[in-house]
């Protein structure tokens, strides 16, 4: 084997075209993984409509969540737990930080390392050419730290983790602990909301309160634990929405308020705290004027991108340990073969899937 299929986009908004590109020998310390699962999110839509920030320069492999099969490693490696790794482990993967930088070594900030390197939007003409998910193989650099996936996970459930879910994770532990007594608010019902209405839910919350669209969506939040949805397209004013929150709330409005939709969705969101409230904002794109003199007195607002390695695997262990008790699988809602890339991608564009799977093997 010497060559991958991947999904390469040559041209922005241009059909992506499916090329054999080399897998290339293995620096040390590098695995090659063979790629199960890899899931779109709405990032990869916006690098195919356009350049993102950065300087992305084509030709890039899309996709940057996936999940597969160790094929072959170049020296002995562990995961992140300190177990040797195996041919045949089914993993997921952290991004590299660059480990010398003033975020990595003195501020403990990796996700905001100049250095950074992730995936979906590296030339795929230059070594190591795989580095993108919606591909048959991708190519591990070495830094990379491994979690394996337990059976009792899905590999399309595992891919999500690997933006979506670790991200939440990544959230909650910068909002800190959730107190029993306390409602969360949760704008937005896609995977980041559903997710973080799971999480809201486990971490002890009083109350989960999800503000959302469409009513299909909604549904699923309800079986990730929300205690009240409301549906922006029938509640369609902003001030009718913040009664919603104030009515279950005393009048006081949310302890916490976690934006998973759009950054035109922070101002509202900011309406909805508590004085002294914490407000964790996720959600990008967008345009919203934040009104700093209109703020609540004494509140928190966090920022966080990405996630850390250790994000990676608290999303992992929380698919598997709490998987009966909430329907992960009914985020991921279409699933497509590798020749199929154009059509999930229009899909997810179109917000006609929540989540798509690619199966690059299919
Ligand atoms: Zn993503
Ligand atoms: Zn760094």
């Amino acid at each position: 084997m010497t060559q991958s299929r991947a999904a390469v986009i040559t041209a922005h908004n241009q059909p992506l075209e499916i090329q054999s590109l080399p897998i290339p020998d293995l620096d040390p310390g590098a695995v090659l993984v063979r790629i199960e699962a890899s899931t779109l999110c709405g990032t990869d839509v916006h690098r195919w409509h356009g350049p993102l920030g950065g300087g992305d320069s084509l030709p890039i492999v899309t996709g940057h969540e996936p999940c597969g099969f160790v094929e072959a490693m170049n020296g002995e490696r562990k995961d992140i737990l300190g177990n040797p790794l195996k041919v045949g482990d089914r993993v997921v993967w952290s991004y590299v930080a660059c480990g010398q930088c003033y975020w990595c070594t003195v501020a403990q900030q990796p996700c905001i390392c100049p250095g950074r390197a992730s995936w979906g939007h590296n030339r795929s003409d230059q070594f190591p050419y795989l580095l993108g998910s919606v591909s048959q193989y991708m190519y591990v650099p070495a830094p990379c730290h491994f979690i394996k996936v337990p059976e009792t996970v899905t590999s399309a459930s595992a891919a999500a983790s690997a933006c979506a879910y670790r991200t939440i994770m990544h959230g909650f532990d910068k909002l800190g602990a959730i107190k029993s007594h306390e409602t969360v608010v949760i704008q937005g019902s896609g995977p980041l909301g559903n997710f973080a209405t799971a999480v809201a839910r486990d971490h002890g919350a009083k109350q989960v309160l999800v503000i959302g669209a469409p009513a299909a969506r909604l549904e699923v939040t309800k079986r990730m634990g929300a205690d009240a949805v409301l549906n922006l397209e029938e509640v369609t004013d902003a001030k009718d929405r913040q009664a919603w929150v104030l009515d279950h709330t005393d009048g006081r409005g949310a302890d916490v308020v976690f934006q998973t939709a759009t950054g035109a969705a922070t101002p509202e969101g900011l309406t909805l705290l508590r004085r002294g409230g914490r407000f964790m904002n996720i959600g990008a794109g967008g345009t919203g004027n934040i009104p700093v003199n209109g703020l609540p007195y004494e509140m928190t607002f966090h920022t966080i991108l990405s996630g850390e390695p250790r994000h990676w695997l608290q999303a992992i262990d929380f698919l598997s340990t709490r998987k009966d008790r909430y329907p992960f699988e009914e985020m991921i809602t279409a699933s497509y073969k590798l020749d199929q890339v154009n059509e999930a991608l229009e899909a997810m564009a179109s917000f006609k899937v929540v989540k798509a799977v690619i199966y690059p093997h299919q």
